[in-house]
């Protein structure tokens, strides 16, 4: 049913790079098979799952997005997908993303942009664009996603589904092309919380493979999500995020989620984290600098594409310059620039001492409150092309996301409605200290 979908609209939506028409149905009979013998089936038994292109997936294109891995097969798999394909899930795809997760819209993809499903015109954000557009398009019920600076919340929210970043070190990154190593968080797309919960279960623990994933348990967010309750909970509204540059329907949505979670016995207040307003500089320092060390691998020697002949610095040269697109080199420039031994300490150096001060933020904002809400992004889905040009504006997207990132914190966005001006989905993003996933999935139960 899903291919038959995928045939029927993506040729519009665009979400997919890669169909894994034949393989699914190859799987899915096999779960069939299992099922007719009594053999145990894992969670996702025969669940399709689209997976943003940037997972490593043994036999399946792994693109990233960019030009210069066009062609690469993966002769490894991704911890996350090995996880899915353990638990039964059967790969439906491989979804489209800006290139190497940078950007806002989908529009930085070297294959071109995805749409948005509830009106063809916008964006579907990014840089899960791809992903959150075949979930809300109906094209598969689940989608993996990775958040760096958004990346899942800000496209759950402009595509009206619900899509998570767990706590960074939860998920492992092994298998997942790197971009900004310290922030990189893969997590899960659903059309409900509960669909989102189960796959934030299966993808999530420990995996030795990756030195930053954290030994504890999975938080109990299936559970959480079933509950939904809210009574007594302490929820703190950001004082920073809304008002001036928030979009009016955004606010209106809003500010019904805030009375709807009042009613179901929250404690609402306002809290101020000052130091939020400075995220989205210090997180155009950080990610692009570790972005312009992890890109280094990218010679032509290793993957995908190799163009120029001669010297091997000749073979970099053309083969980085052909292969990667505006985007990607501005982040290398920047990024090279913020790290140089003459501007280290003002540049990089001054973000990491921003990053600190974001974290003390939320400590204090969480010794008052439980979890904190506000806009996922200030407006909903924008035109196509309406920011391509103008990259300090597409950076604007994330201004509400980012400080999760910095932090390696839980969000979440789940969507509350309609903006009444252009009937585009708008999102409400919650917040919760790491490793409180499952306040996460409570509280977006509540509202849902
Ligand atoms: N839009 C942000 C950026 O361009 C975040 C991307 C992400 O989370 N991968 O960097």
């Amino acid at each position: 049913a899903h291919l038959d979908r995928i045939a029927a609209v993506d040729g519009s939506v665009k979400a997919f790079l890669h169909v894994n028409a034949e393989d699914a149905l190859a799987q899915a009979r096999e779960v069939d098979r299992k099922r007719a013998a009594g053999e145990p089936l894992g969670a996702l038994a025969g669940v399709p799952v689209a997976v943003k292109d940037l997972f490593a997936t043994i036999g399946l294109p792994t693109t990233c997005g960019s030009k210069i891995l066009d062609g690469w097969v993966p002769p490894y798999e991704s911890t996350v997908t090995r996880r899915l394909r353990d638990a039964g899930a059967v790969l439906i795809g491989k979804t489209n993303m800006d290139e190497f997760a940078m950007g806002s819209s989908t529009e930085n993809s070297g294959y071109g942009p995805s749409h948005n499903p509830w009106n063809l015109s916008k964006v579907p954000g990014g840089s899960s664009g791809g992903s959150a557009a075949a979930v809300a398009a109906y094209e598969a019920p689940l989608a993996l996603g990775t958040d760096t600076g958004g990346s899942i919340r800000q496209p759950a929210a402009v595509c009206g589904i619900v899509g998570t970043k767990p706590t960074y070190g939860g998920n492992s990154r092994y298998g997942v092309v790197a971009f900004a190593s310290s922030l990189d968080t893969p997590g899960p797309f659903g059309r409900t919380v509960l669909d989102a919960a189960l796959l934030h279960e299966v993808m999530s623990g420990h995996d030795p493979m990756d030195s930053t994933s954290i030994d504890a348990p999975v938080p109990p967010v299936v559970e959480a999500a079933r509950h939904g309750d809210v009574a007594g909970l302490r929820i703190g509204i950001v004082s920073e995020f809304s008002g001036d540059g928030y979009q009016s329907g955004v606010m209106t949505r809003f500010t019904e989620a805030v009375e709807l979670l009042e009613s179901l016995g929250a404690k609402v207040t306002e809290v101020s984290c000052p130091h939020f307003k400075y995220a989205l500089p210090a997180y155009y320092l950080i990610a692009p600098s570790e972005a312009s060390s992890n890109l280094a691998r990218f010679d032509g020697m290793r993957y995908g594409l190799r163009a120029g002949g001669g010297s091997a610095e000749e073979v970099m040269a053309v083969t980085r310059a052909q292969g990667f697109g505006a985007e990607v080199k501005r982040r290398i420039m920047l990024g090279t620039y913020a790290l140089s031994s003459g501007y280290y300490d003002a540049y990089y150096g001054k973000a990491q001492q921003v990053r600190t001060l974001i974290i003390r933020d939320f400590q204090n904002a969480f010794s008052q409150v439980d979890v904190l809400i506000s806009p996922p992004t200030p407006t909903t889905a924008f035109d196509i092309g309406e920011r391509a040009d103008d990259p300090m504006a597409m950076y604007l997207a994330d201004l509400c996301t980012i400080p999760s990132n910095l932090a390696g914190n839980a969000a979440i966005s789940v969507p509350i409605g309609v903006a009444p001006e252009d009937g585009l989905p708008v999102g409400l993003q919650i917040m919760a200290p790491p490793l409180a996933d499952d306040r996460l999935y409570r509280v977006a139960a509540a509202v849902e």
